[in-house]
């Protein structure tokens, strides 16, 4: 028999570093990733031993598809996945609304259909390509303020119980966040009753039509079927079921489709590939900072899969929280930009959880005569001006703000700046000139200090992009040596120096 190579050995849990993440799931391992880019110290710890399987989200959302370009995920993960188009309501054969992606102002006008597991992949390969690493089977069992940072307690493979002291602390840790607990943070809000029968099938020949390119909620008066394009052929079911409900079996999978899906019978199941029940909790962390310690997705806020946001926004913490960090580390920016973090991303999540917990309910009235209504009222939707393509950019993420300015037609601070208008160069700061680039840098940009300097011919004023992709400022100076020197002016402070 060939020997098998031995299993690398890990490198050993350091004693001391800046960020301590615990926990690699999509958020944990986006924010070590982008630490690792930016050149932070940090050490990322996860209890199990590699990437969870299993079936949680299956879509990846444009507004996280651009974060992860600037991390260099995005082009390679783009190839794995399938490309959804967008999402759909129907009452059996009839359509009521349609949201299409095709249009958004994004490199990434489709909905990635790649399983979480996928994604995990992609980015703790990137994580690895950059030099960073996960210590795997480290669970972190408690934390004790150590002035100005913490000390974490985690015990490793071998049982033997090691301390690692740290400047922050990040919570990556899922929705029974241990980080969470040791901090003392509350975490409000609902259990609902309703339990979810969720299966990953591969449909007979020909049914596949039923969704082939858009997430398709099936609202009929047999109640709600959610019926979504996956990767690799296969199709997502999800529906509400009694309580008490086992995981779905083929012949169940069966009914559903038959009772609540496009037309009496035709959609069939070829087969069952994973099944499984559960239940959705609405949730929002009360804080997001607790001095030294940061919650980041599950941790911070939990809410129902459907429309696909949870992951999403997790990677999407990430981004937010990692050039706060570094900059505050580096001494380019105080210590108060760090209370920004919670500031911009705890309404974006309290957003979502209403928002999510609002569609679950309306989708999953029991009430024939509500549900004739609501589909009256989503149909005459539809025909609004403006309506579906304002809910594409909602469940896109693109509507995404932190702006605290009424939108008057000028560019605000704390808004989207689309790449397609300013493409970004990795984690840096942009400055984007108006007028054309008559440099020898071409697309890449001229570097200065921490900023790339781009020039775009329609601009009206210059902008100032943070690395995560917001505008800071308009209307700054052109001389990117003195935007540099004054970059602490234009950051999201609590109350501006
Ligand atoms: C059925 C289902 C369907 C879903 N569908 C979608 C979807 O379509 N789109 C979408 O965007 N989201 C979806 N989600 C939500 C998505 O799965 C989560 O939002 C996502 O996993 C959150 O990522 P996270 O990294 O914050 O937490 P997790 O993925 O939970 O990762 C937490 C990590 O922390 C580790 N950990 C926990 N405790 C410790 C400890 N004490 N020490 C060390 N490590 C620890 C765990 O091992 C784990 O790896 C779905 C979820 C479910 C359940």
């Amino acid at each position: 028999m060939p020997k098998s190579s031995p299993r690398p050995i890990p490198p050993a849990l350091p004693c001391r570093t800046d960020v301590l993440i615990s926990g690699a799931g999509p958020t944990g391992l986006t924010l070590a990733a982008s630490l690792r880019r930016l050149g932070v110290d940090h050490v990322l710890l996860d209890r199990h031993d590699g990437v969870r399987p299993g079936s949680r989200a299956a879509a990846v959302q444009p507004r996280a598809m651009e974060y992860l370009d600037r991390i260099g995920v995005g082009a390679g993960l783009a190839l794995e996945g399938r490309k959804g188009r967008g999402f759909c309501l129907h009452d059996g054969e009839r359509p009521l609304l349609r949201a299409s992606y095709d249009g958004l102002d994004t490199p990434h006008p489709y909905i990635l259909l790649a399983s979480q597991q996928t994604t995990e992949q992609h980015v703790a390969r990137r994580l690895e390509e950059l030099g960073g690493t996960v210590h795997r089977e480290h669970r972190l069992l408690g934390v004790t303020p150590d002035f100005p940072g913490i000390t974490a307690t985690v015990a490793g493979p071998d049982g033997v119980l090691r301390a690692v002291t740290a400047r922050y602390l990040v919570g990556c840790d899922g929705l029974h966040s241990t980080v969470r607990t040791a901090a003392g943070i509350a975490f409000p809000g609902e259990a609902p009753e309703q339990l979810f029968a969720l299966a990953d099938v591969r449909l007979k020949p020909g049914a596949e039509v039923a969704a082939h390119d858009d997430t398709t909620f099936f609202l009929s008066g047999a109640g709600l079927l959610l019926l979504s394009p996956l990767a690799g052929g296969l199709h997502r079911l999800v529906a509400p079921v009694p309580a008490g409900s086992a995981a779905p079996r083929a012949e169940d999978v069966e009914e559903l489709l038959a009772r609540r899906g496009p037309a009496d019978g035709w959609a069939r199941a070829e087969e069952v590939v994973a099944a499984s029940v559960y239940r959705a909790q609405e949730r929002v962390a009360e804080r997001f900072r607790a001095g030294p310690v940061f919650l980041a997705g599950d941790a911070a806020h939990t809410h129902s899969p459907a429309g696909g946001q949870g992951m999403n926004t997790g990677i999407q913490d990430a981004g937010n929280l990692a050039w706060k960090l570094h900059a505050v580390l580096t001494g380019a920016a105080p210590g108060e930009l760090l209370d920004s973090y919670h500031a911009e991303r705890r309404p974006v999540a309290a957003r979502l959880v209403a928002f999510t917990g609002q569609f679950a309910r309306a989708a999953t009235l029991s009430d024939p005569a509500s549900g004739r209504l609501r589909n009256a009222l989503l149909a005459a939707a539809a025909t609004a001006p403006g309506v579906t393509d304002r809910l594409a950019r909602t469940l896109a993420q693109l509507d995404i703000d932190y702006s605290r300015e009424p939108d008057l037609g000028a560019p605000r601070p704390g808004t989207r700046v689309a790449p397609l208008d300013v493409p970004p160069d990795g984690l840096r700061w942009t400055l984007a000139l108006p007028g054309p680039d008559t440099s020898q840098h071409g697309h890449r940009g001229k570097r200065h200090g921490p900023l790339t300097v781009r020039h775009v011919p329609d601009l009206k004023t210059t902008l100032l992009v943070r690395p995560d992709g917001y505008l800071a400022a308009a209307g700054v100076p052109a001389d990117p040596c003195d935007v540099a020197a004054r970059l602490s002016q234009y950051l999201p402070l609590p109350h501006p120096q």
